[in-house]
Formats: structure tokens, C-alpha cells, sequence
């Protein structure tokens, strides 16, 4: 069996808790092989410190992440991954930020649209105030373009937009095949990420049909807990694989050094 999870947040995001020795150890401790932290590139759209790291934080992380690395590569493999914002205006700045560091992985979001944290409690209240439909669309279309941009090699959570329960109305099926066809094409994957289940939207992300549709058009999928603790590192992948394997999927994707490998999901949940 291999147990592996790689999108794990830190401390340092200011809405996290554990020291990252304990997230490694706890990992440790549940049988797991190999994990990544993911956690929130500086923001550059809000100064909200309570939402990610300062910049000047970054190297600190980056430190510890390959000092962990190193102390538990005996048994574990850790990996240094980031999760970065995709936010047209601002993507110079975050290409720079990826490019001083040696990250084994970025995973893509979208948070931020029309000015809005649309994923964070304190707002949801904003989604009384907007046409559903269109801004799931707008939604999608950008998830297209930050793909596109090259930056990325795993979309996260790729309907986050559903969180609090709010549902389009609109078949969406146009949408997921020209975000899964790009995200073929550009060799990346998308994770499954089974946060979701731990909000109202009561499911993990992406839905059951855009699973289905994924394994159709053979996209690759990878495992995500999105944990901010460290009983959280790992939560529910059992549902998350049988979801996978009831929708079609035989192969899931886990990272050997820069590139994505598929492996067999039965090796994964046996
Ligand atoms: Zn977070
Ligand atoms: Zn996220």
C-alpha cells in the first residue's frame, strides 16, 4: 500500500495548526510514504495575514520543508510543493516568487474573482448578490487560462466555487470537459480534494460528474487533503479512491521527482 497526500499546509498560512515536525510525524505515524506541503504562496492580492505567510517568510518555509526532508528520508519522502493564486494581474510577480525556489510541485487556485475571496466565510454573504450562473462560468474560464499559463502542475480543487452549497443551475458539462481537456493537454493533473466534505458543500471537489467525465477522457488525477492540522493530513481518501474507482479511474498519478507517474489505485487502497 502506498499512502501519500500532497497538499498539506503549514503554520505559517495563519489559519493552520501544528508545527510542520508534527504534520511529518503524524504522516509518519498513519503509514504514509510520501507527502508534500502546499502552502499558500505570499498572497499578493491582500495584505490579510490571517490568509498566508509574509514574503519574507517564504525562504524560512523553503528551509524547513528540505530540512524535514532530509531528517525523514528514511521513511517518509517529503516533498516541497507550493499552492499559488492564479490572479492575471499579479502573475509576474508570482512566477518570480516560483522561480527563487526549487519547488517540486505547484498546485494552481482560484480564490480571488471579481475582487471578491469568494472561498472565505467572512464573505459568503456575496453570494446573494450575484448571478450564480455567470460567475461559475467566469469561474471555469479562468481555471482554462491559469492552466494555459504553464505555471502549474496540479489544479486544485477545482470546484471550490460550490463550497458553502451554492449550486449552478446551468449544465456545467461543457465546462469540465474544456477545463479537463486542458489540463490533459498541458500535462498537468487535478487532485481530489476531500476538504469539500468538511463544508456545507458536503462533498469532496470536483463533483461526482466532472470525476466521471475526467476518467473518460483518461485526465490524470491525483490525492489532495488540503489539511490545516495534522489529523486532517490524509482525511477520507479511502471515499476519495472509491469514488475514483466507481467513476471509471484505474490509475491514479503520484509525483516521481518533476513528473506525474500513474500508478495502479488498488496499490494505493489495498
Ligand atoms: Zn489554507
Ligand atoms: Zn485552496
Amino acid at each position: 500500500m502506498i499512502r501519500f497526500d500532497y497538499h498539506i499546509h503549514t503554520h505559517l498560512c495563519g489559519h493552520a495548526r501544528g508545527t510542520m515536525e508534527e504534520m511529518v510525524r503524524h504522516a509518519i505515524s498513519m503509514g504514509f510514504k510520501d507527502i508534500g506541503f502546499a502552502d499558500h504562496l505570499p498572497l499578493t492580492y491582500t495584505n490579510d495575514r490571517s490568509l498566508s505567510m509574509e514574503k519574507e517568510e517564504l525562504p524560512a518555509y523553503v528551509q524547513e520543508v528540505l530540512r524535514l526532508k532530509e531528517f525523514f528520508s528514511d521513511k517518509i519522502t517529503v516533498r516541497l510543493g507550493i499552492e499559488a493564486d492564479y490572479y492575471p494581474p499579479h502573475m509576474d510577480e508570482v512566477e518570480r516568487m516560483l522561480s527563487e525556489h526549487p519547488f517540486e510541485y505547484v498546485i494552481g487556485s482560484i480564490h480571488y474573482l471579481r475582487d471578491w475571496i469568494f472561498d472565505d466565510p467572512r464573505y459568503v454573504s456575496r453570494f446573494e448578490q450575484i448571478d450564480l450562473n455567470a460567475f461559475y462560468e467566469e469561474y471555469f474560464m479562468n481555471l482554462v487560462r491559469m492552466v494555459e499559463t504553464g505555471l502549474f502542475s496540479v489544479v486544485a480543487h477545482p470546484d471550490l466555487i460550490k463550497k458553502f452549497g451554492h449550486r449552478a443551475s446551468i449544465d456545467l458539462e461543457p465546462y469540465y470537459r474544456e477545463i479537463l481537456l486542458a489540463i490533459k493537454e498541458g500535462g498537468l493533473c487535478y487532485e481530489i480534494n476531500t476538504s469539500g466534505l468538511r463544508w456545507p458543500a458536503g462533498e469532496m471537489y470536483p463533483e461526482p460528474a466532472f470525476i466521471r467525465l475526467g476518467a473518460e477522457l483518461e485526465v490524470p488525477v491525483t490525492l489532495g487533503s488540503d489539511a490545516h492540522c495534522p489529523e486532517d493530513i490524509g482525511r477520507d481518501f479511502d471515499k476519495a479512491l472509491n469514488l475514483l474507482l466507481e467513476s471509471g479511474y484505474r490509475e491514479i498519478v503520484m509525483l516521481d521527482n518533476r513528473s506525474w507517474k500513474k500508478i495502479p489505485i488498488l496499490s494505493v487502497s489495498e
